[in-house]
């Protein structure tokens, strides 16, 4: 016992918000921090951690990582168990808080104590906690650095809000390309929707001049200039992108999958389905894990898919299905298309079927699309989502953005128009160019000597030298 303690350069609590989309990316890290002799213990909540069936994760190249559960004051239902956004925000606090503090002491108690609390951003808080037991505080960004910086301008009031409903408004952060109001975070252009969002959106930036390295989920030439001027304020890293590495450099052995799913994947169903797809013929289209679409715009959806004439893999998760329009599932019987309530998306994405990646542009599904080089349709719903898309377009040139009406709906014909450029138009030569240099650079960044290994690398020597 006492041996394999001091087989490790450090111990360190890692801390994500819990959703599927903040713990893949969080637990990924700590699998990368592990395979450079660091032992990363989790801390999901009580809840999520009971559908993870295991208090801990075997790697081949480094300590386990072990799960230590804290309380969000909801052990039973988690999120779905408070009265509102608001209320449960709160007890994710003041019992996380408590909580976390307590298995600090507990851990110390066991001769175990960790070294630095490595927190998710939307959970500042965890910051002050770090300090009260004099641990190394890191801020980890789930999200964009540009989507981040604009958060921060809006937090410390170099942004006013609301943004004036001129045409020309245009939003704006040193290093980024200057942003239509509707390519903004949405908590920014729909000023006042979701306000407890748009609390933890800024509240990342309420301490952050206190914590003592700042890490950020993408790599360095995704974001360059914007990184480079956060530089100048934090100690700021990029590590990502935090994709399982058999999918980018494979040098972490057995290293597949996240490690967690929230939804059982159909994953025999889907394979079996593309294996019997030519290559490039199928469209993926998935919007993530907390996305609600509305009836009207499935319809849309639906014909679009339909109508495109092109093979489809859609994921419509349980409590989204009573949307899909009526008899739509025996219209794609003849083999079409096939739905599922969730999916292996990285498997999916790998496979050769995949031609384009119809896409909410969640940050983690970006970094997939990236990583993995599939062409996307973006088709945005909130919070940092229509930024994402942006960039996917514009900057990263991987895909486009399908255009909304004036209900903010993506209708039939526009959408049937998105996939056809994408997957058969002028573009696709152009946007395939730009999926294989992305890919390449994805995979760079993460094998030896790249911008994200060694910015992990100078991370790890921090930690094992304090
Ligand atoms: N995902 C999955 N199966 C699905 C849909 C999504 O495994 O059928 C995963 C996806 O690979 C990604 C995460 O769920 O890692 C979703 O995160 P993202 O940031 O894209 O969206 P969010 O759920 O946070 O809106």
């Amino acid at each position: 016992m006492e041996d394999t303690k001091k087989a490790h350069k450090a111990h360190v609590l890692v801390l994500p918000y819990p959703a599927q989309g903040h713990i893949n990316p969080m637990l990924q890290f700590s699998k990368r921090l592990s395979s450079k002799g660091i032992k990363p213990t989790l801390s999901p909540t009580i809840y999520i951690s009971k559908s993870m069936q295991t208090t801990t994760i075997p790697t081949h190249y480094g300590p386990p990582i072990q799960i230590r559960p804290i309380s969000d004051g909801y052990d039973d239902g988690g999120y779905n168990q408070a009265e509102s956004t608001a209320v449960y925000l709160d007890s994710l606090r003041t019992n996380g808080s408590v909580s976390l503090a307590h298995l600090i002491k507990k851990l110390h108690e066991e001769g175990d104590s960790v070294k630095a609390i490595i927190y998710d951003g939307f959970l500042p808080w965890a910051l002050d906690v770090a300090k009260q037991f004099g641990l190394v505080g890191v801020v980890f960004f789930t999200q964009a650095c540009t989507v981040n910086s604009i958060y921060y301008h809006v937090q410390r009031g170099l942004i006013q809000l609301p943004l004036s409903g001129h045409d020309s408004t245009k939003v704006s952060v040193p290093g980024a390309p200057e942003l239509h109001p509707w390519e903004a975070p949405s908590f920014v252009h729909s000023y006042g929707s979701y306000p407890f969002w748009f609390d933890v959106v800024l509240g990342q930036f309420s301490n952050i001049d206190q914590a003592d390295w700042v890490l950020c989920n993408i790599f360095y030439d995704m974001e360059k200039e914007v990184v480079d001027w956060m530089a100048k304020m934090w100690k700021i890293r990029t590590i990502g992108p935090t994709v399982p590495s058999y999918y980018l450099e494979n040098r972490l052995e057995d290293n597949k999958d996240y490690g967690l799913q929230l939804v059982k994947p159909n994953t025999t169903i889907c394979k079996n389905w593309l294996d019997s797809k030519p290559r490039d013929s199928v469209i993926y289209i998935a919007f993530g894990s907390a996305a609600k679409l509305s009836e009207q715009q499935f319809e849309e959806l639906g014909r679009g898919l339909i109508n495109s004439h092109h093979n489809f893999l859609w994921v419509v998760r349980d409590s989204e299905q009573a949307k899909l329009p009526k008899g739509f599932l025996d219209e794609i019987l003849s083999g079409q298309g096939l739905v599922v309530e969730w999916a292996s998306q990285l498997e999916v994405l790998a496979h050769e079927a995949i031609g384009c990646f119809v896409t909410h542009c969640g940050f983690n599904s970006v970094l997939e699309a990236l990583s993995l080089g599939v062409p996307v349709v973006g088709i945005p719903q909130w919070t940092d989502q229509g930024t994402n898309a942006k960039f996917l377009e514009d900057v990263w040139g991987v895909g486009i953005r399908a255009k909304v009406d004036d209900d903010g709906i993506v209708r039939e014909k526009q959408f049937e128009k998105c996939i056809r450029e994408v997957m058969e138009g002028e573009r696709r030569e152009e946007i395939t160019k730009n999926v294989v240099k992305w890919k390449k650079l994805a995979k760079e960044a993460v094998d030896e000597g790249g911008s994200s290994d060694k910015n992990i690398d100078e991370f790890v020597a921090f930690l094992g030298g304090c």
